[in-house]
């Protein structure tokens, strides 16, 4: 049996003929860039957040780069990020000028831990940017309650947390701002890059959209100078035609990921990942950890099941911040678990007959 790592074509053939008619709408309208499609969508993914804002735009590194100018945060100024994550929550602190301050993530659910963050906060730290990793919500009660008494902005990084919660409020309506991301295989994917800002805050929403669109207000009246960020019309039709799937892809998923916990139970030197008690954990990656990476890995490929890892290097020891001069003692968990996880195949589309053959597979 071959399981692939992720399968963006079943996703598509359970939703064809509806996706199909969709995409020749926007082609027989010439609905290219701006219009109704991008307003609809903004709307309804709002609506589904529970935020009143929410801002399309090219794709996710450029919401979290948009957020940060929007808020002003620049040369001199600090951002605190989890070590662990995608290079763009770091990168993007670069791209505005300021520099990104890594802190370690949490043992049992690898996103960034809470105590650790005072001790990470100078004169200059203006925000943090928590990450829900895998699609496990960051303990943003805790968060919140660090930035509210050091007067620091949030900006919550939900690429791949599209429907987490925690008591039952979604992840991306904690924070002053959200960023999200559309890459196809993201847990609401189009079909090439996309990305969008989430808010409550209406000045900064304005914001966000006056840089994306050339720092335009108002045809030709560049007030700011801006950039090009536009999510188009055939991404946005095929985001509103995939949104109201959401909700039973995302069950699929936590389902699948019990169903794997389960099969996984009695596997000896392999940890499941575990659930922030009181959240719901979107499982955007199923990710488990063992000492004898290497070999499981290659055991899983021989057996035609296709993993990943997510990350292989975090970020603090990576070439590009070579110049922050860190050692592994300085983030003990990330380093450790960099050589521990390996994310193995996770969709709603994901059948328990694979499931069992993975599983199966992992023990040689
Ligand atoms: C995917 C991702 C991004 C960036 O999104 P793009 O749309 O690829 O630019 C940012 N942060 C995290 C954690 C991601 O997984």
């Amino acid at each position: 049996m071959k399981v692939p790592f992720v399968d963006l074509y079943a996703q598509y053939l359970s939703i064809q003929s509806e996706m199909d008619g969709a995409i020749a709408d926007v082609i027989a309208q010439t609905a290219f860039i701006g219009g109704e499609r991008i307003k609809k969508f903004e709307e309804a993914f709002a609506q589904y957040l529970g935020v009143k804002h929410v801002v399309a735009c090219a794709n996710g590194t450029d919401s979290l780069e948009m957020l940060m100018q929007a808020m002003g945060i620049g040369a001199g100024d600090e951002v605190i990020v989890p070590a662990l994550s995608w290079i763009s929550t770091a990168e993007t602190v670069n791209t505005v000028g300021a520099k990104p301050v890594f802190v370690d993530i949490e043992e049992e659910y690898l996103t960034l831990n809470p105590a650790l963050i005072e001790a990470a906060i100078t004169p200059r730290t203006k925000a943090i940017i928590p990450v829900h990793l895998y699609g496990q919500a960051a303990n943003m009660p805790a968060i919140m309650e660090i930035a509210k008494k050091h007067g620091l902005k949030v900006i919550e990084d939900c690429a791949q947390s599209h429907g987490a919660m925690i008591d039952g409020k979604m992840t991306g309506s904690f924070g002053d701002a959200a960023s999200y991301s559309f890459y196809p295989g993201k847990n609401l994917g189009a079909y090439g890059d996309a990305g969008g800002v989430a808010t409550n805050d209406a000045a900064l929403a304005e914001e966000v959209r006056m840089i994306a669109n050339h720092g335009q207000k108002g045809k030709h009246n560049h007030v700011s100078t801006g950039r090009n960020s536009r999510l188009d019309g055939l991404q946005a039709s095929i985001l509103s035609v995939k949104l109201p799937y959401l909700p039973a892809w995302t069950q699929a998923r936590i389902t699948n990921a019990a169903a794997y916990t389960q099969l996984f139970q009695g596997v000896s030197g392999i940890e499941t990942p575990k659930t922030r008690p009181n959240s719901q954990h979107v499982f955007h990656l199923y990710v488990i950890r063992t000492a004898e990476r290497a070999a499981l890995q290659q055991r899983l490929s021989a057996a035609g099941v296709e993993t990943s890892i997510h990350y292989p290097v975090s970020m603090p020891f990576m070439p590009c911040y070579a110049s922050h001069g860190h050692t592994t003692a300085d983030f003990p968990v990330s380093a450790k678990y960099q050589h521990e996880i390996l994310s193995i195949p996770m969709y709603p589309e994901l059948t328990q007959a694979q499931m069992e053959y993975v599983v199966n597979a992992t023990k040689g």
